[in-house]
């Protein structure tokens, strides 16, 4: 474990005059393959044969199992993290990929200790438990251990769990990476509005169906809906291959229903999910408000489906953002509500820690990963030059922050679940958003065009994840009974549609082949994609309302959530942080409705468009 003292005191470093748009990874390892990177792996191996031994055999103390498997966890976790930077970073090497598959093996021997721990967990007497707890080697670990050992009373026979381990990254896994592999091969004939024809790689067709041109919109979904339906038979497959095996191993595992296991990783409860759904549903008109604004921006009746993430209003200033415009932008605004912040986002620029530069050979999208044995973050991300990049960038720097938060703390203490992962980067977000807004930023035009991103988040969270979440939870409804063909599966992506955008969409404006062309739902690792990055953006809401209310006052009982956020469930933590009640309806709804005054506003501006 890394042993730096207080990870919140800002930093002494000056910004760069220049900020570099590449990362160095060289404090983790001198090079992919060199001499320390060779001997890294080759203990790893060593130690995770070792502690396999002795932990499936029950030989040895329990204390001393549970804390060598938590090193082990950290010295993989660094392994992972590099090579998950690599393979992003420079996407066609060969070696990177392999030694990905291998890490994916010992993850897999990690997993079979980790079952064995958890057996062992769950068959000690409350009073063994404890004692255990207070066990100096154990020290401040206990909310950790009590999960694991819950876990533990949902688990097969250790053979067969560790059979499961084998076989999932055959099978349950594999359709992931098929699914990933056929998609990065997809492309498709295009006839720009132009004239022009081109072949577009499907991972540009979310781009384009963000363009501000309907007309590239309407021809980057119809076009690109082809090959969603050529391979319609294959994502069903694995659609149904992935739920299938989900479904065997939570009925011998004995839990009850499909979001038992998702609502264990996110550490909430069922109440806090319905209370949240709840509220979404009561009152999804004030989303759906601005859906229907967003179509009289574009001076259509409703949206078609390929409408929903284009912007309505056009970015201020021609010019794009340069690199070092753009941290300027995140430093200023950061820096001036919340210098710990700014102070922690220059540090990040000095080491090294950002990788932005837009290159062939690179992955899309963005993430933020990190050295749990070197105690540092790692933000990754393409960097074109847009005000969503800058975002994007914010996003990414406000989860980094979160891992620095919990600097020091032992791995027992610092996992923390995607439900507070996402409110930590949301928080980032709407700093940068509102010092955008208050920072000298008094043009009208970069003020409505805020107005519309801000639009664009709402229903996007409110609307089009929880679409997500009632399609999956038919699904798996249906999934228990057997396979569900295309057919079925294109129904009941309409139906979720039709229930959560209600009339915003216009006749003909669903896409029915969604369940294919969302990634999130081939993720093998974590199920229900979807009601955590609701969850987060809620709760950031109400963070963020409390630190404009309470300006810098708030800011300690801010670290002190995100402290929490690996030592406690999620109602724990709103609860000691906030006070918040999260099986409270009403809890959750004013977040909702706190966003009525800038939908009213978006309607006024649509409104005054149409004269
Ligand atoms: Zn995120």
């Amino acid at each position: 474990m890394a042993t730096i003292s207080s990870g919140m005191e800002p930093a002494a470093i000056p910004a760069p005059a220049s900020p570099s748009d590449r990362w160095s990874l060289e404090s983790w390892f001198s090079a992919f393959g060199a001499p320390d990177y060779i001997a890294f792996k080759d203990r790893l191996t060593r130690s995770l044969t070792e502690q396999s031994e002795t932990t499936t055999t029950a030989n040895g103390s329990l204390a001393a199992a549970l804390a060598a498997f938590e090193d082990l966890s950290v010295k993989a976790g660094h392994l992972s993290a590099f090579l998950g930077c690599l393979s992003a970073d420079d996407a066609d090497n060969e070696g990177v990929k392999s030694d990905e598959a291998w890490l994916s093996s010992r993850e897999a021997d990690l997993l079979k200790i980790e079952a064995a721990l958890r057996l062992r967990l769950a068959a000690l007497s409350p009073a063994e438990f404890d004692a255990l707890t207070t066990d100096p080697a154990l020290a401040n670990a206990a909310w950790r251990l009590g999960r694991m050992r819950e876990a533990g009373g949902h688990q097969m026979p250790l053979e067969l769990e560790s059979l499961a381990a084998d076989l999932n990254v055959d099978g349950l896994h594999a359709w992931n990476r098929l699914y990933e592999t056929l998609t990065a091969k997809l492309s498709f004939p295009m006839t720009f509005p132009d004239g022009h024809e081109e072949t577009v790689p499907m991972s540009r067709r979310r781009a384009l169906m963000a363009s501000p041109e309907r007309a590239v919109r309407a021809a980057a979904f119809h076009s690109g809906q082809q090959p969603w339906l050529n391979h319609a038979d294959t994502f069903a497959a694995g659609l149904n291959g992935i739920a299938g095996s989900r479904l065997s191993l939570y009925r011998r595992r004995g839990q009850k229903g499909f979001l038992e296991a998702p609502l264990f990783d996110a550490a909430m409860g069922r109440p806090s999910l319905d209370a949240m759904m709840e509220a979404i549903h009561t009152h999804i008109e004030v989303p759906r408000h601005a859906v229907r604004a967003a179509a009289a921006l574009q001076g259509t009746e409703a949206l078609h489906f390929f409408d929903l993430e284009a912007p309505q209003i056009a970015p201020p200033g021609e010019a794009d953002i340069s690199w070092p415009q753009a941290c300027k932008m995140v430093d200023r605004a950061f820096t001036a509500a919340y210098p710990a912040l700014g102070a922690y986002f220059r540090e990040m620029l000095d080491r090294n820690w950002i990788e932005a530069q837009p290159r062939a050979g690179k992955r899309p999208g963005a993430f933020c990963t990190g050295s749990p044995l070197r105690g540092e973050e790692r933000v990754y991300m393409n960097y074109h030059g847009t005000v969503q990049d800058v975002i994007t960038l914010a996003h990414e720097v406000g989860h980094a922050w979160h891992s620095r938060a919990l600097l020091g703390e032992r791995l027992f203490r610092s996992a923390y679940p995607m439900t507070l992962a996402e409110t930590a980067s949301n928080f980032g977000e709407m700093i940068l958003l509102e010092g955008m807004l208050t920072g000298g930023a008094d043009s009208l035009a970069l003020q409505a065009w805020l107005l519309d991103q801000e639009m664009n988040r709402a229903h996007s969270y409110l609307i089009n994840i929880p679409m997500r979440f009632e399609f999956e939870r038919s699904f798996y409804t249906e999934r228990r009974a057997g396979e569900v063909p295309v057919s079925r599966l294109r129904t009941l992506m309409e139906q979720a549609q039709r229930k959560c955008y209600g009339d915003t969409l216009e006749t003909g404006g669903l896409d029915p082949m969604f369940w294919a062309s969302k990634m999130h739902f081939f993720i093998s690792g974590v199920s229900f994609y979807n009601f955590p990055y609701v969850f987060g953006y809620l709760l950031s809401r109400a963070l963020f309302a409390r630190f404009q209310s309470e300006g810098a006052s708030f800011l300690p009982g801010y670290e002190a959530f995100l402290r929490l956020s690996g030592s406690a469930d999620c109602e724990t933590v709103a609860r000691e942080t906030l006070g918040a009640d999260l099986t409270d309806p009403a809890f959750w709804a004013s977040g909702i409705v706190s966003l009525e005054p800038k939908v009213r506003e978006y309607e006024a501006i649509a409104s005054l468009s149409k004269k």
